[in-house]
C-alpha cells in the first residue's frame, strides 16, 4: 500500500512520543490469499498463507481461526441467539433457520500446516482450534497455510450473496481469519453477529472471478493481471497496516473517484440509477469537507484510498472501505457514510477489541459523526450528540442498561447493547470534554490517535492519555461510567442572601459524582462561570467551550451531598442560575438544574384581616411557582403551598387575597418546583 510522503517521519515521531506505552506488544499476521470464485455455484476455493509473528512474551501451543460463514447454518450459535433474544435484529430473525443447503454458508478447511507440520484441528461452530506440534516461542515466526472451500451464504447479516439492494456479493467475514492473541489471551469468540477483533498485519489478495464482475474492497487495486482462466479476471489487492479485508462484487457497479487536495483518492462504487444519483452526487460534494474535519479533529488519514461501496444490509466498517446501503435518502446516506468513514479512526486505526469495548469503537465513532455533521450540515446544535443523551436516559429508565464492561455478545438485549455501545460511548466523550475542558479534550483525541494508531488501545490507555493531557486524575470517571450503572443528578438546592452576597447551595442527589459547572446570569446579560472540581480530580479545567473566564472553586468532596458556593453578586442582581449550561453533563433529572429568579417578586401586606400578596413578573410563566405560607394557629405551625391559579397565566401582575388570616401568618415566601428564592435575610 502506498503511504503518504510524510508518513515515515510521522511514525518515527509517534513511536518516541511522550505518551507511548512501554512494554506494549501485538501479534502480526501477513496474509497472502488466492481465491477462485464460482459465480454459478456461489462457492469459493481458496489458498491462504499467513506469515505469523508471535511478539508476545508467551509461548503459544495452539492457534484459533474464525470461520464466520459457519454461522449461517440452521442451529448455529448465531441462529440460536437470534431466535432466543427478546428483541432480535429483524435482518436476522429466524432467517438462518430457514436456509436451504444451497443457501447456507460454510467454510471447510481441507488441510492446515504450520510451516511443514500438518496440524490436527477441531471445528466447533465458527471456531477452529489447532494444536501446534512445535510451540511458537516469544519472537518466533511461523507460516500457517491452508486450503479452504466455502459456500457464500444468502445474505443474512453483513455478508453474503444477493443483498436486499441486489448487490451480487458482499464479501465480509469471508475468509478463515486467525484469532487475535493479546495481553488478555486468545479471543476465539464464536460469531453471533456482533463485534470483531483482528490481528494487525497486511493482506495480499488475488481474486479470480467471472469477467462480468467489478470489484472493490480493502486496499489498493494493483494494475490488472491477465488471468490464466480465459473467462475470468484477477483482481489483485494489497493493503498494509490493516487487520481485516473486505470486498464486494457486482456486474452493475459504477465506480467514481475524487482525489482530495492531499492526494487521497475516495472511491464511490454503487449501482448508479435515476433514483439515487442525486443523493450520491450531493454526498460526494460534501466528502472533502467531511474528510478535512475528520483529520483536523481526530488525526491524519494515512492510507492512499478509501471506498464507499454499495453492499451489505446497513453500513459496516472495514479497513479502507465500507459496505453500505446505496438507495437511501440524503440524510440517511450522509450519516451512514460519515459514521463508517469515521470508523477508519475508531476501529480501523485505533483497533480496540470491539467485543470488550464496543463503546470505544461505536461510541467514539458516533460522537465523531455527530460533531462533524453538525458542521457539514450546518445544524449548529450546541450539543451535537443530544440524541445520544436521550437514548441513554431512556435505556436506564427502561431498566435495560448493563455495565459497559459487558462483553458485546453477552448483553441481554440488542437495544441494551446498541444504546450502550453507540450512545453511551458518545456521551462518554462529550462528558469527558465537560470534565477536562474542550481544548484539553481535543488535544487528547489527537494524542490518543498519534500514540495508539495501528494498535489495540484499551480504556486504560485512553485514560492515561487524557490524564496526561489534562493533568487531572480521571480514574473515578472511567470507573463509574464503565463499571457501574450509577446515575448523576445534581440540583440547585437553595439560595441565601447574606450581607449582599449570594450563597448558593448545590446538592448531589445521584450516586455518580461529577464536577459542576455553574453559570450565574445577571441582569445585564453577563454571566459568571464557576467550576467546582471534585477532590478526586486533583486538578481543574482552566478553559472550556466558552469565552467567559472560569472561576475555579474549592473542590467538592465527593462524599459530601451538599456544597456551598458564596459569590459576590447580590441575590437581587441574579436572574438565573444554571448547572452546566452546555448540557454535556449526563444529569438524569434536569428539572432541578436551573433556577430563574428575580423575574418574579413578591410583596405581602399583612395589615388587613386577610393576608394580601402581590406578585409581579417581568417575563416567563407562572408555572411551577408557588407561594409558601407558614401559618401558626394555637402554637401549631403548618405549611401551605399556594399555587398561582392557572387562569392567571397571562398576567404579569397579580393581586391575591389569601383565604388566611393575617395575624396567623408567620412567613410568606416564593417557591418554585426547584427551590426557594428571595428568602428574607433573617432565614
Ligand atoms: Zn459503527
Amino acid at each position: 500500500m502506498k503511504l503518504k510522503k510524510n508518513y515515515c517521519a510521522f511514525l518515527l515521531l509517534a513511536s518516541s512520543h511522550l505518551y507511548a506505552q512501554k512494554g506494549y506488544w501485538q501479534q502480526e499476521a501477513r496474509y497472502q490469499m488466492d481465491v477462485q470464485v464460482d459465480v454459478q455455484t456461489n462457492t469459493m476455493l481458496g489458498k491462504q498463507e499467513i506469515f505469523y509473528t508471535n511478539n508476545s512474551p508467551d509461548t503459544l501451543n495452539k492457534v484459533y481461526y474464525h470461520l464466520y460463514y459457519n454461522a449461517f447454518q440452521p442451529g448455529s450459535e448465531m441462529d440460536m441467539r437470534s431466535q432466543n433474544i427478546s428483541d432480535p435484529d429483524r435482518r436476522v430473525g429466524k432467517r438462518i433457520s430457514l436456509l436451504k443447503p444451497n443457501e447456507i454458508g460454510y467454510q471447510r478447511i481441507k488441510n492446515l500446516y504450520a510451516d511443514a507440520d500438518s496440524l490436527d484441528y477441531t471445528i466447533t461452530g465458527t471456531i477452529l482450534e489447532a494444536k501446534l506440534k512445535k510451540p511458537i516461542k516469544p519472537g518466533g515466526k511461523v507460516k500457517f497455510s491452508l486450503n479452504f472451500e466455502s459456500q457464500i451464504p444468502l445474505q443474512i447479516r453483513r455478508t453474503g450473496r444477493n443483498s436486499p439492494e441486489g448487490i451480487a456479493y458482499s464479501m465480509t467475514q469471508w475468509y478463515p481469519k486467525i484469532s487475535e492473541y493479546d495481553i488478555d489471551g486468545w479471543h476465539a469468540t464464536p460469531y453471533i453477529g456482533r463485534e470483531f477483533h483482528g490481528v494487525w498485519g497486511s493482506f495480499d489478495v488475488r481474486i479470480h472471478i467471472d469477467k462480468k464482475y467489478i470489484l472493490a474492497g480493502t486496499g489498493i487495486l494493483q494494475t490488472g493481471t491477465q488471468d490464466k482462466y480465459p473467462d475470468k479476471t484477477t483482481w489483485h489487492f494489497k493493503a498494509d497496516k490493516v487487520h481485516d479485508f473486505a470486498w464486494a462484487a457486482d456486474t452493475n457497479y459504477t465506480k467514481e473517484s475524487i482525489i482530495l487536495t492531499n492526494g487521497v483518492k475516495i472511491n464511490f462504487v454503487y449501482h448508479r440509477m435515476a433514483q439515487n444519483a442525486e443523493v450520491w452526487d450531493a454526498f460526494k460534494e460534501k466528502m472533502p469537507q467531511i474528510f478535512a474535519l475528520a483529520e483536523q479533529k481526530f488525526g491524519k488519514y494515512p492510507y492512499a484510498e478509501y471506498s464507499f461501496i454499495q453492499g451489505g444490509d446497513g453500513g459496516m466498517e472495514y479497513p479502507m472501505c465500507t459496505l453500505m446501503l446505496g438507495n437511501k435518502n440524503f440524510n440517511s446516506t450522509i450519516h451512514t457514510a460519515t459514521h463508517e468513514f469515521m470508523h477508519s479512526w475508531f476501529q480501523g486505526m485505533l483497533a480496540t477489541n470491539e467485543s470488550l469495548y464496543a463503546w470505544m469503537d461505536e461510541g467514539f465513532t458516533s460522537y465523531a459523526e455527530d460533531v462533524i455533521l453538525n458542521e457539514v450540515l450546518q445544524t449548529k446544535e450546541h450539543l451535537p450528540n443530544a440524541r445520544s443523551y436521550d437514548g441513554v436516559i431512556t435505556l436506564f429508565t427502561k431498566n435495560l442498561a448493563e455495565p459497559l464492561t459487558t462483553h458485546a455478545d453477552f448483553f441481554d438485549t440488542n437495544v441494551g447493547y446498541s444504546v450502550s455501545a453507540y450512545s453511551r460511548g458518545s456521551v462518554f466523550l462529550s462528558q469527558l470534554s465537560y470534565i477536562i475542558g474542550k481544548e484539553n479534550f481535543e488535544k487528547g483525541m489527537l494524542a490518543y490517535y498519534n500514540t495508539w494508531k495501528f494498535k489495540h488501545p484499551t480504556p486504560r490507555d485512553f485514560r492515561k492519555i487524557m490524564e496526561q493531557v489534562s493533568n487531572m486524575q480521571l480514574d473515578w470517571y472511567f470507573e463509574q461510567y464503565i463499571g457501574t450503572l450509577k446515575k448523576t443528578d445534581y440540583a440547585i438546592d437553595s439560595l441565601r442572601n447574606q450581607n449582599n452576597k449570594t450563597q448558593i447551595y448545590l446538592s448531589r442527589k445521584g450516586n455518580f459524582v461529577m464536577p459542576i459547572d455553574l453559570q450565574v446570569f445577571q441582569a445585564d446579560s453577563m454571566y459568571q462561570f464557576y467550576n467546582i472540581p471534585l477532590d478526586v480530580m486533583r486538578g481543574a479545567k482552566t478553559q472550556d467551550d466558552d469565552a467567559v473566564k472560569i472561576q475555579t472553586q474549592k473542590p467538592w468532596f465527593w462524599t459530601n451531598p451538599l456544597y456551598k458556593l458564596e459569590i459576590d453578586t447580590p441575590l437581587s442582581d441574579i436572574i438565573a442560575i444554571s448547572i452546566d449550561a452546555s448540557d454535556r453533563l449526563l444529569d438524569f433529572d434536569k428539572t432541578n438544574n436551573q433556577l430563574f429568579l428575580n423575574h418574579i417578586t413578591l410583596s405581602s401586606n399583612l395589615n388587613g384581616k386577610l393576608a394580601q400578596i402581590q406578585l409581579h413578573k417581568t417575563k416567563g410563566a407562572w408555572e411551577g411557582v408557588y407561594v409558601e405560607i407558614v401559618q401558626k394557629i394555637a402554637k401549631k405551625t403548618s405549611t401551605i403551598l399556594y399555587p398561582i391559579p392557572t387562569q392567571e397565566n397571562e398576567q404579569d401582575k397579580l393581586d391575591i387575597i389569601l383565604p388566611l388570616k393575617s395575624k396567623q401568618i408567620e412567613s410568606i415566601k416564593l417557591k418554585t418546583n426547584i427551590g426557594y428564592f428571595n428568602l428574607a435575610d433573617h432565614e
